[in-house]
């Protein structure tokens, strides 16, 4: 045990996603008026001067969405996503076996994309260089290092890590934890956090495939009676080979049975459900599945406690708004730090963290219960909700204000957000 106990004003327990970003969002802050940041990580971090990046079939992508981009903008980090990221024109979605159809166009809402879709890793190699090559001595990146323990003390929080790779314990000690784990290590045990949790009984399998037409820019949602089937637009691969990112919601009996399909069954099986609309398919890469619940912190913060990202909500991926929810929550967190930092006021304070759980509220009820409710609607194969479900997707095709609405929506624009302190 390293009996020394090193201090931070904000500790970020996870360096995913939602981790990483939050520090990239407070690196300005950090960096101009000394505020003091760590970050702990448990997997080891690929190194990012070994090969240049490679498009992947072995890749899990994510629909980013234009209000994603802005928040992207702001930290300075937009740029560099942008030279692997794949514009969304066109939404299109359909009831497989029925008459509903609808779409969405960015030309429509006047902007060049409703969203884009890009490579996890290749969000996290874009965040993680940033903090490299701009956090200076800002941010203490600990990795790889394990969060086994936190309490709360009145005056500051009190973490212990385990290094890893030197078989070491560590005291740190923060005004803020911020715990971005993602909710599925034993911290939320520890700390006897309380959720409220409805699991779909369903999985996503996850893959990328080949279409034999380009996709140009659409984004297929495609419901069925055993739930959606997404196809999203992926960069094309360095050979050439187009791409796609399949997320075929597959309920909990069939699971093992289509992890177990080989290739070409497993393609033969999605082209039958997804149609032809894009030409044959005729590869596929490797495949991942993720079980389906929805899931949110019923406490979101305590005193010198905030829970961030898929840690306080998961979602149903049927409308790719998790992680875009989540960044939301992470530039209004940013920014109301940064504030209170300059103020000088104490960043743990339950007041303060109480007023950011107020901030991020109506988006959080909005935008789960938007997830959840597709879900529900879609999933219902009763005759007359099957009827009413497709005349409001012809409805939707046929009337604009609705569609701009759905647009604004899908867009991540329906709502109001602080700007990111320091940008
Ligand atoms: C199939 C699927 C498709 C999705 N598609 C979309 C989409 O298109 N658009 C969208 O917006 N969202 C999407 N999502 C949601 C999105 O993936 C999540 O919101 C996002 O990954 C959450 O990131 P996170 O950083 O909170 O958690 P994670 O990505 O799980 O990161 C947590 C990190 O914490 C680290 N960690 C864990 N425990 C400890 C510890 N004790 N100490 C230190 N470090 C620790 C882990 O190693 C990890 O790196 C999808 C989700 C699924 C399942």
């Amino acid at each position: 045990m390293n009996s020394e106990v090193q201090h931070f004003d904000v500790i970020i327990v996870g360096g995913g996603l939602v981790g990483a970003s939050l520090a990239c969002a407070l690196l300005p802050m950090a960096k101009r008026h000394g505020m003091r940041i760590a970050v702990v990580e448990a997997v080891p971090l690929p190194s990012l001067a070994s090969e240049p990046y490679q498009p992947s079939y072995d890749a899990r992508g994510t629909a980013l969405s234009y209000g994603t981009r802005l928040i992207y903008e702001e930290m300075g980090v937009w740029q560099a996503l942008s030279e692997r990221v794949c514009a969304i024109e066109h939404i299109h979605v359909s009831d497989r076996g029925h008459f509903g159809t609808t779409r969405l166009h960015a030309a429509e809402e006047g902007v060049a994309a409703l969203g884009y879709v890009v490579e996890n890793h290749w969000i996290g190699r874009v965040l993680l260089s940033h903090l490299q090559q701009q956090g200076g001595e800002a941010i203490s990146w600990l990795c790889p290092a394990e969060v086994t323990a936190i309490t709360m003390a009145a005056e500051r929080a009190q973490v212990t890590i385990h290094h890893q790779d030197q078989q070491q314990q560590q005291q740190l000690s923060a005004a803020l934890v911020v715990l971005a784990e993602g909710g599925r290590s034993s911290l939320s045990e520890q700390l006897s956090l309380d959720y409220q949790e409805a699991p779909y009984n369903q999985f996503a399998l996850v893959s990328t495939l080949t279409p034999g037409k380009a996709h140009a820019g659409v984004a297929f949602e495609r419901f069925t009676a055993e739930g959606p089937l997404a196809l999203l637009p992926l960069t094309d691969s360095d050979d050439g080979s187009h791409r796609c990112a399949l997320v075929w919601t597959t309920p909990d009996e069939l699971i093992g049975e289509r992890m177990d399909w080989d290739d070409a069954t497993l393609l033969k099986e999605v082209q039958q459900v997804f149609g032809y609309r894009l030409g044959r398919f005729s590869r596929i890469g490797e495949r991942y599945c993720y079980p389906l619940a929805l899931k949110q912190a019923r406490e979101q913060v305590r005193s010198r406690l905030v829970v961030l990202g898929n840690a306080a909500h998961a979602l149903h991926p049927i409308a790719g708004q998790g992680y875009n929810l989540a960044l939301r929550g992470v530039a209004d967190l940013a920014e109301r730090l940064g504030r209170l930092h300059q103020q000088g006021e104490d960043l743990g304070q339950l007041t303060h963290l109480n007023a950011f759980v107020e901030q991020r509220r109506q988006d959080q009820m909005r935008t789960i219960a938007f997830s959840d409710k597709v879900m529900k609607v879609f999933a219902e194969p009763r005759f007359p909700v099957q009827l009413v479900r497709d005349l409001g997707l012809v409805g939707l095709n046929m009337f604009a204000p609705a569609r701009h609405r759905l647009a604004r929506a899908a867009m991540g624009l329906d709502g109001t957000r602080a700007r990111l302190h320091g940008a």
